[in-house]
């Protein structure tokens, strides 16, 4: 398939237009004009990036890309390594960071939702970043723990009561810890997101919602696994998701 026929379905489906974002979304770094084999992963690193030249990949996709604002512009030291891999093997990178989080059907709080088996009653704000769910029965927040540590294959941080009863859950992906106070303002019980902030323990103590704090990485990777899976169904483009563990 033609790398920018390719560009501009993803543009469509992911409805990139409509996010303001802190990065450019799709085609940061443009390679050879065909593409036949992707492979994808959480964020562009250097150990992606030679993963994909391994596997002679024509495009790496990811969530977590490059030139984000506030960054230094210079191509120096850990950019330049990492560009002139790129560009030396011909190799695109296209990145979708907040257009997959909030997508429908690949985004990342949607395919986490899945992984949990949580099924969405309704969402916290109006972007559709903040779904929420009603477990069927009341659980402890330590069951509710393990559930997500096992799904996730990764021990979770709780924070609050590991005896409060819980029923109501709501989620974010990657580094949403400051979004707690949507979920306080809305009477949840528990959030869930990435990472943690040391502000995110006063929030539990002093309100009656809990924290999970799931993994940044953990939490984000099923979005763009989800991406690749649904470009090769549909263009029979050969797709190639690699994990790189991440304590974070
Ligand atoms: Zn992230």
């Amino acid at each position: 398939m033609e790398l920018n026929l390719l560009v501009t379905e993803l543009a469509n489906f992911l409805q990139v237009g409509k996010f303001q974002d802190y990065c450019p979304n799709g085609l940061q770094v443009e390679g050879r004009p065909q593409v036949r084999r992707i492979v994808s992963g959480v964020t562009a690193s250097q150990a992606l990036i030679e993963a994909a030249i391994a596997a002679d990949a024509d495009a790496i996709l990811v969530h977590h890309g490059y030139f984000w604002r506030g960054e230094a512009a210079e191509v120096t030291g850990l950019k330049r390594n990492r560009l002139k891999r790129l560009l030396t093997h011909d190799l695109s990178l296209l990145a979708y960071h907040l257009p997959l989080d909030a997508h429908p059907e690949v985004g990342n709080n949607v395919q986490l939702g899945g992984v949990f088996e949580w099924p969405i009653t309704r969402y916290l704000d109006d972007k559709n970043m903040l779904p929420m769910t009603m477990l069927p029965q009341a659980i402890t927040l330590e069951q509710l723990g393990e559930h997500v540590s096992s799904c996730l294959g990764r021990q979770a941080l709780l924070l609050g009561d590991p005896q409060k009863q819980v029923r109501t859950v709501a989620w974010c992906t990657g580094a949403a810890q400051s979004y707690i106070q949507q979920a306080v303002n809305a009477g949840v019980d528990v959030f869930v997101s990435g990472e943690v902030s040391e502000q995110t323990w006063h929030t539990v103590c002093e309100t009656e919602t809990a924290y999970i704090s799931a993994g940044h990485h953990a939490t984000e990777r099923y979005g763009v696994q989800a991406l690749g899976q649904w470009i090769a169904e549909k263009y029979g483009i050969e797709h190639i998701y690699v994990e790189l563990d991440n304590p974070v």
